[in-house]
């Protein structure tokens, strides 16, 4: 008889939490993950995607003034913040859901909740008051205490 719900559960689905429950699963582990915010955490729905994103959308205009120069007749351009906004907030949403996706795929089960800790063994979500065990238990929760 297993002794535990889970091999591993992992609280937060962030860049490190997401790759140590898919690995674990890859390797045939019984894993389960709480994410308490965005699947994908920091990178994904406040860090580097959306700053990259941003980044990008700073340069289009060097590149419209420099386009005549090699030989492109660009019309005057405009720029309307609520549709690049709107495009960044859609793309992070698919990418989001992309991740939750990606760890179901792998086998991991997913509690879209916040989840304490109250013993080395033992995890409670907060939602629902689920109560979950495991045998080990990784916190990757960021810059976040869980
Ligand atoms: C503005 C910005 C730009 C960045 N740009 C880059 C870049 O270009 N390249 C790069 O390599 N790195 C970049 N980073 C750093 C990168 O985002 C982090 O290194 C990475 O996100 C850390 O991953 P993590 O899994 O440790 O934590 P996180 O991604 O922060 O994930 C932790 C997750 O845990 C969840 N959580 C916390 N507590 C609980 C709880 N009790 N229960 C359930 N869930 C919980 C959080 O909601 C979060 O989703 C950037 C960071 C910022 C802020």
């Amino acid at each position: 008889m297993q002794q535990f719900d889970f091999d591993l559960f992992v609280i937060g689905a962030g860049s490190g939490g997401a790759r140590a429950a898919r690995v674990a699963a890859h390797h045939g582990a019984r894993v389960g993950i709480a994410e308490g915010a965005n699947f994908g955490g920091t990178c994904v729905n406040r860090g580097c995607v959306p700053k990259k994103l941003m980044v990008y959308a700073s340069r289009i205009p060097d590149a419209i003034r420099s386009a005549e120069a090699f030989g492109w007749n660009a019309p005057a351009a405009s720029f309307d913040w609520n549709a690049l906004i709107n495009h960044k907030d859609a793309e992070i949403n698919r990418l989001e859901n992309v991740y939750e996706r990606n760890l179901q795929g792998a086998g991991v089960q997913t509690f879209p909740e916040h989840a304490a800790l109250l013993d080395a063994h033992t995890v409670r979500l907060r939602s629902s008051g689920q109560v979950v065990t495991a045998e080990r238990i990784l916190i990757a929760t960021g810059a976040a205490a869980p």
